[in-house]
């Protein structure tokens, strides 16, 4: 069994590298910027700089020194209430430096590259919805968040769809 690195354990309320499909960028759009208290691992708290997106089911970035001087460079300001409405770029970079050592870290390019549709993020765990084959039936990232918004109110990936199913099925045996 491989061990986990205790950085390697994520914060699910949080955006970070598992949003990502693999070697995939993604675009969002900043909603706005604030500084709020987030716990860590060990149930402390921090006051952080926190991005939140307009994307629906997005969650919000920790923004650290890095990405914040990234956005100053990319807005042309460096008051975070300029930062609003602006469409980032953000990659998983797996060689983030954290003292002596190198972790995954989230971060933003230099500029948006990608155009196209903007993802459809899963509201259960924040990743990008991906298309797939079901009962032999191919379906589309659009198709797939449709069906679960009908039948849950909210889009969502079809593994957490799966799970929600399998916890309102407990939940019927109960
Ligand atoms: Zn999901």
């Amino acid at each position: 069994m491989p061990k986990t690195h205790w950085k390697k354990l994520h914060n699910p309320n949080y955006f970070g590298c598992w949003c990502f499909e693999e070697g995939m960028d993604m675009v969002l759009t900043i909603r706005h910027v604030t500084q709020e208290p987030v716990k860590d691992e060990n149930g402390r708290q921090e006051q952080c700089m926190v991005i939140h997106f307009a994307e629906p089911g997005a969650k919000p970035l920790i923004c650290n020194k890095t990405n914040a001087k990234m956005l100053e460079k990319l807005c042309g300001s460096a008051y975070i209430e300029d930062w609003a409405g602006t469409k980032i770029q953000l990659y998983a970079d797996h060689n983030v430096r954290f003292g002596k050592e190198r972790v995954d870290g989230v971060r933003i390019r230099p500029r948006v590259t990608l155009s196209g549709p903007a993802p459809i993020l899963c509201t259960d765990c924040g990743k990008a919805i991906s298309g797939g084959e079901f009962g032999g039936k191919a379906y589309t990232a659009a198709q797939i968040a449709g069906i679960n918004q009908k039948r849950y109110g909210v889009p969502l990936c079809a593994e957490c769809s799966a799970k929600r199913k399998e916890e309102a099925d407990h939940d019927a045996d109960a």
